[in-house]
C-alpha cells in the first residue's frame, strides 16, 4: 500500500492488533478499518498507523509525544520504533486499558502514559523530536508547536469539518523556520476541548 519503511513494516508484523480491540471485535482485527474501541472512540485504520508513523521517520534514539492513546495500538509500534514515548489519553477507561496490553502482553517498558488533556502536550518532558496527533484539532494546538525541538516532526490532523480534514505532516528546522506539508484527506475523531 506504498509503505515501504522496513523498520515501520516489522513494527506493523510484530504487534498483533487484536490485542487492541474490545473482545466482541476480535474476528475484524485485520480488517484495514478503524473499529470501535468504546467511549465513542476508535482505533485507526492500520494503513493510515503506518502511514503517520513512517512520516515521523523515526530512526531508533527520539523521545515521542503522543496525543490520543486510544487503544494504545499505534503507541506499541512508536515504542518499538523509538526511544522513548509520552502518550496522553483522556477518557481514563481507555488510558487503563492501553496500559494494561502495552505494559503487560508488549512488555514496553518505554511508554509512559498519562491521563489528561493532550492540547497541553507534556511540559515537563518537552522538547520531543516527534509529535502525533490521533484526533483533530482545527488549527494545531500552540503548547505542542512550542513543544516540538528543532529539527522535529509533528503529523498531525487539522481541520473543523468532521467528515474530512487535512494530515499535515508540521516541520521546525534546526534555524527555527517552520513547514507544513499537506499529506493526505483523512477522518479522525475531533481533539476533545478543541474551541
Ligand atoms: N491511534 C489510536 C489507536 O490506534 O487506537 C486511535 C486514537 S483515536 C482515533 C483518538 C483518541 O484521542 C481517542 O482515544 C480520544 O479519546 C483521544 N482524545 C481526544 N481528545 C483528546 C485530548 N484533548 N487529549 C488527549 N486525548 C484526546
Amino acid at each position: 500500500m506504498g509503505i515501504r519503511d522496513e523498520r515501520v513494516l516489522r513494527a506493523v508484523e510484530q504487534v498483533p492488533r487484536q490485542l487492541f480491540v474490545p473482545p466482541a471485535m476480535r474476528g475484524e482485527s485485520e480488517a484495514d478499518r478503524p473499529l470501535p474501541i468504546g467511549y465513542g472512540q476508535t482505533i485507526s485504520q492500520p494503513f493510515i498507523v503506518a502511514f503517520m508513523t513512517e512520516a515521523l521517520r523515526l530512526e531508533g534514539a527520539e523521545r515521542v509525544l503522543e496525543v490520543g492513546t486510544g487503544s494504545g495500538y499505534q503507541t506499541a509500534l512508536l515504542g518499538l520504533l523509538a526511544r522513548e514515548v509520552f502518550s496522553i489519553e483522556i477518557v481514563p477507561e481507555l488510558a487503563a486499558r492501553a496500559a494494561e496490553v502495552l505494559l503487560g502482553p508488549m512488555h514496553l517498558g518505554n511508554v509512559r502514559l498519562r491521563v489528561g488533556d493532550g492540547r497541553q502536550g507534556w511540559p515537563e518532558a518537552a522538547p520531543f523530536e516527534r509529535i502525533i496527533v490521533t484526533a483533530a484539532p482545527a488549527t494545531i494546538p500552540e503548547p505542542l508547536v512550542a513543544q516540538l525541538a528543532p529539527g522535529g516532526r509533528m503529523v498531525i490532523p487539522v481541520g473543523a469539518d468532521p467528515e474530512v480534514q487535512s494530515l499535515r505532516l508540521f516541520q521546525r528546522g534546526n534555524d527555527g523556520v517552520s513547514a507544513t506539508v499537506d499529506l493526505l484527506p483523512v477522518r479522525f475523531v475531533p481533539l476533545t476541548g478543541d474551541s
